[in-house]
């Protein structure tokens, strides 16, 4: 009897394919499906529930520099980093939420270790030295909040991801441009890239050749099964998506 449970699981464990390791990260949190808007509180609070391995939000700097959440460079006509933020907190977003700071978003991604919390640092339409700032705001109220343990950093501008490193080198921080190959991220001393997806396609050997110098990698923004199934074949790290409940669904039947 014991022999043939043996056999029987030596059996199934010769048909399972080996559980693959790809991660799904909520683009702008989990809103999509869930009807709530991108980059809200809510969002971030459904790509917990979901148990996804990160959410991803966008940050800019207010005139006055307080770091708010939110991809656009503006909302409802008002432009985030001509406003101060007593004005920009009086905005509500669609499910009636303030429009978040950072320090509520960070606060309220706080205490869970489920969810990986994917900061965003845009890049400023009024100069590098704005970019800068908020960098070192991030970083400062990342520590505030207790997050950083926590919290991954990603950019389009590769002096932002520099800087990060610099002020805290322990960050994860991966590159969005698509622009460099793994061996300048390297070299860089960055810790991998989150690229588009037609980028990796692209560059088919980029995937292989970042995972052999260990880089962390991550594609954007990819919303069909057949990308997701071309991304997991080549073993990407992550994956971010607004559909985090397709991918999961697809990951946990392979
Ligand atoms: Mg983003």
């Amino acid at each position: 009897m014991k022999l043939l449970l043996i056999v029987s699981l030596l059996i199934a464990s010769a048909f399972m394919q080996p559980e693959s390791t790809t991660k799904v990260i909520a683009h702008r949190g989990a809103w999509k499906n869930t009807h709530v808007p991108e980059n809200s509180i809510a969002a971030l609070q459904h790509a917990i529930a979901l148990k996804c391995y990160g959410s991803e939000f966008d940050v800019h700097l207010s005139a006055d520099s307080i770091p708010f959440v939110l991809h656009d460079h503006s909302i409802q006509g008002i432009y985030i980093e001509k406003t101060t933020a007593a004005e920009l907190s009086k905005i509500k977003l669609s499910n009636g939420e303030p429009l978040p700071t950072l320090e509520a978003y960070l606060a309220a991604g706080k205490n869970q270790n489920q969810t990986r919390l994917i900061l965003e640092i845009k890049t400023s339409q009024l100069g590098k030295a704005r970019s800068l700032a908020l960098t070192k705001k991030c970083i400062e109220l990342v520590n505030k909040t207790g997050v950083a343990s926590i919290t991954d950093y990603i950019a389009f501008d590769f002096d932002v991801c520099l800087e990060v490193k610099k002020l805290a080198p322990q960050a994860h921080v991966q590159y969005l441009n698509g622009d460099k190959a793994p061996e300048a991220l390297a070299a860089a001393g960055l810790n991998g890239f989150d690229y588009h997806y037609s980028v990796l396609q692209k560059n088919e050997g980029w995937l292989q050749d970042a995972h052999q110098r260990k880089l962390s990698t991550n594609a954007w923004t990819v919303n069909d099964e057949p990308t997701m199934r071309w991304l997991i074949e080549r073993k990407v790290h992550m994956i971010t998506t607004n559909e985090p409940e397709k991918l999961q669904a697809l990951l946990a039947h392979r």
